[in-house]
């Protein structure tokens, strides 16, 4: 609504012409009007462009200029108000013109009456706010595209940007000016750019443009300087009378994606070492199993990596000191892997290992050699020197497994085998292994009919003179022939025969067994004076038929009771020393030797060493393993092997592995020893090709153990 009444300035060079027209306005019905006028162009021009009126009527003639000139140059200065030309008579021409430059209206002088010239003015002024309305409206849409931090753009049919905000300058690094014209194409990732090539304009379009209506899409833009970013697309299609139009609104979501990938990252990897977790590992050991599948060459390992001293350095040191011994660990394992190989931290101070793509299982001992010699490094963590080292356990890929559990398990498995074994060591799995993850129940079913039908061997182990070389004796060591696992070790089903009684039959027969086999040897090598040593479990020792079974077994065989040593433990000694010692004695009065078996392990009591009547003792072999690495344990040897010599005992080390540790065992004086060094236990036909080559082991200083190895096939089962 106006609040004064509508200026209108005249600009006619004849003064009748403005008196006669004032005489018009005099009759309009309307009084809200007040009419200015001016008689030349030059004042015309300079009033119009101070903008102090709504309307302007003009006279096409100002003396030697027209009025079509001046609304022009009116219009091109910036007069928004209407302007309405007047002319003497009705000209098609000028009536063109006027209209073509911009007039609100074209009126004829001699026409004019007062209806005729209020209508046309208040038409003129009603389309011009009308106008004015679009025009703000205009601007403010524009303000509010410029504004934006999205990148906000037209694109015309042919695919060609025809606005650019400068959101987009700031997304894209492009001036409006450098950009408007350009195919859209131009800015798009690679990967559109190329399609958009192949298929034409209509594709960029339909493709990258058209799946806008309402919907968001992600694609990837390209910044000037020829950088590809994730992009988030939406907009939408609008035809006009100029054609059809794509409104495109272009988000940068380059920092999402960032923290979406930190999310994920966080929820498969562990915070403190950065390895992928469990969850993670799982889910690719998941897909290295499904290639092993589909591809019957493809193969792959998995290891599970326990460090052996972990909570000791954790409790001693501090939480502080072990969780940067972690990181330090974790460096140290993924600089042993090769390129696609994973290592995860699969909780506490377990780490899983994945090698795919693998050749044989030498690759995988390499690399589990590789991992304990870089762990057995020292650690320099803060003031501290730490050291650490790890069992491993160790799984191929094949059929019977199918799921990342159960590879885990029984890789798992394995890695319990190597600590037992002695930690700082790596087992590979086997079927045997099972036996461990199979419940008591059905050991105990399947020992009951292996031993109905005899699936036991028993496997012998030289010992041997430390002095001399020579090899006169084996310790009987029993293996069950497991029908669909194979070869099981003691150490897996003798806890369970133990547990349920079986041990009593089983024991019977190996001690049947040995004895038998000696005495064949005997008489096939009648010039050694060979015996065997046979292990016996504390449920063995406490039978009450133990003294008459061993009394029958030696009656019933020829061999003389002195060459039958029997092993105990420790601890199955002092389980129950009172009757121990009767036993032991009474066993004593058959002739039999008694040897204590892995000493060092239990009570280690020298009364007990004193009372009972045993005439040697056997060293652990975890103290013979740590001889050339741990000088404590060599100050234990060295200790035992004084002690027995004062109580006047036979001492035998086991599990003598390098010559470095024959040698020092050597020169502690140590009389006796087995091990892999000088053979695996072996099954009887490979024991008897040692004892027909009638070759003593030839000790340090000489070609040994090359020699050794040559002379003597080791069986690889164990
Ligand atoms: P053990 O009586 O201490 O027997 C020695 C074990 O050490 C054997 O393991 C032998 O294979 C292993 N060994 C020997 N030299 C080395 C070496 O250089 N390095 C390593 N790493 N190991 C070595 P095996 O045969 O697995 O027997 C394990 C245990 O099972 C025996 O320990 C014994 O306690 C028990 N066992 C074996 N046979 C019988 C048996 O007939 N009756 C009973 N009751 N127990 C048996
Ligand atoms: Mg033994
Ligand atoms: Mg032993």
């Amino acid at each position: 609504m106006n609040i004064h009444p509508v200026r209108v300035l005249l600009i006619d060079d004849d003064e009748e012409d403005y008196i006669l027209t004032r005489y018009i306005f005099d009759e309009f019905k309307d009084h809200q009007f007040r009419l200015d006028w001016l008689d030349n162009f030059d004042d015309g021009f300079r009033v119009l462009n101070e903008n102090r009126h709504d309307i302007y009527l003009v006279d096409y003639r100002l003396g030697e200029r027209t009025g079509l000139e001046l609304l022009r140059e009116a219009i091109k200065t910036g007069c928004a108000a209407p302007i309405i030309l007047l002319t003497g008579q009705d000209d098609k021409e000028i009536d063109f013109q006027a209209m073509k430059a911009g007039a609100a209206d074209y009126l004829v002088k001699s026409e004019l009456t007062a209806p005729l010239l209020e209508r046309a003015i208040r038409y003129s002024l009603k389309h011009a706010r009308s106008l004015e309305e679009i025009q703000n409206s205009e601007a403010k849409f524009r303000s509010v595209i410029q504004s934006a931090s999205d990148a906000i753009l037209l694109v015309n049919e042919d695919g060609r940007i025809t606005l650019w905000n400068k959101g987009a300058e700031a997304i894209f690094g492009y001036r409006e000016s450098e950009v408007i014209g350009l195919p859209i194409t131009s800015i798009m990732g690679a990967k559109y750019a190329q399609k958009a090539l192949a298929v034409g304009v209509r594709f960029t379009l339909e493709t990258v443009l058209t799946p806008f209506d309402g919907k968001i899409i992600e694609t990837a833009g390209r910044r000037k300087d020829g950088s590809e970013f994730p992009l988030e697309l939406s907009g939408s299609v609008w035809k006009s009378s100029e054609g059809i139009y794509y409104t495109a609104i272009l988000r940068d979501i380059t920092e999402r994606r960032r923290a979406e990938a930190r999310l994920v990252h966080e929820a498969t990897h562990d915070s403190l070492t950065g390895l992928p977790n469990r969850a993670h590992f799982t889910t690719i050991l998941q897909e290295a199993i499904l290639c092993a599948k589909a591809d019957e060459t493809h193969q792959f390992a998995v290891l599970f990596l326990d460090l052996d001293r972990f909570k000791v350095i954790n409790d001693g040191l501090g939480h502080v000191i072990g969780d940067k011994l972690l990181i330090a660990i974790a460096e140290r394992l993924q600089s042993c892997l090769r390129p696609g190989d994973i290592v995860s931290r699969f909780g506490g101070d377990e780490f899983t290992l994945l090698l795919d793509n693998i050749k044989d299982s030498d690759t995988v001992t390499e690399v589990a050699e590789r991992l304990q010699s870089k762990l057995a490094a020292p650690f320099k963590i803060d003031s501290f020197e730490v050291f650490t080292s790890a069992s491993i356990g160790i799984i191929m890929s094949d059929a019977s497994h199918d799921t990342p559990e159960s590879f885990l398990r029984d890789a798992d498995t394995a890695m319990y085998r190597a600590k037992e074994a002695g930690k700082a060591r790596y087992e590979i799995f086997n079927r045997a292994m099972h036996v461990r993850n199979m419940n008591l129940l059905q050991i105990e079913n399947d020992l009951r009919k292996s031993i109905e039908r005899r699936d036991f061997r028993v496997f012998y182990q030289p010992i041997v003179n430390l002095e001399t070389g020579e090899n006169n004796e084996f310790e009987a060591l029993i293996r069950w022939e497991h029908p669909e696992l194979g070869f099981v070790s003691p150490t897996e089903f003798i806890p369970v025969a133990e547990e349920t009684g079986l041990i009593i039959p089983i024991g019977e027969w190996v001690l049947e067994e040995s004895v038998r086999q000696i005495s064949e040897w005997q008489n096939l090598f009648p010039k050694r004076e060979l015996s065997v040593s046979v292990n016996l479990s504390a449920k063995q020792l406490m039978h009450p038929n133990l003294i008459k079974q061993v009394g029958e077994i030696m009656k019933s065989s020829a061999l003389p009771p002195e060459c039958l040593k029997l092993e105990v433990t420790e601890s199955t000694v002092m389980g129950n020393a009172e009757t121990a010692l009767e036993v032991l004695s009474e066993l004593c009065a058959l002739g039999v030797r008694l040897s204590t078996d892995d000493f060092g392990t239990g009570y280690s009591s020298l009364s007990y060493l004193h009372r009972f009547p045993f005439e040697r003792l056997k060293i652990d072999r975890s103290f013979i393993g740590k001889l050339d690495s741990d000088a404590k344990s060599e100050e234990i040897v060295r200790t035992i092997v004084t002690l027995a010599e004062n109580l006047h005992l036979e001492v035998v080390a086991e599990g003598i592995e390098t010559e470095e540790q024959l040698r020092q065992l050597q020169s502690l004086g140590c009389q006796f020893g087995q091990g892999f060094l000088f053979s695996k236990p072996v099954a009887v036909a490979q024991a008897e090709k040692l004892l027909s080559k009638g070759l003593e082991f030839k000790m340090p200083e000489l070609s040994f153990p090359i020699e050794l190895n040559s002379i003597f096939e080791v069986a690889e089962v164990q």
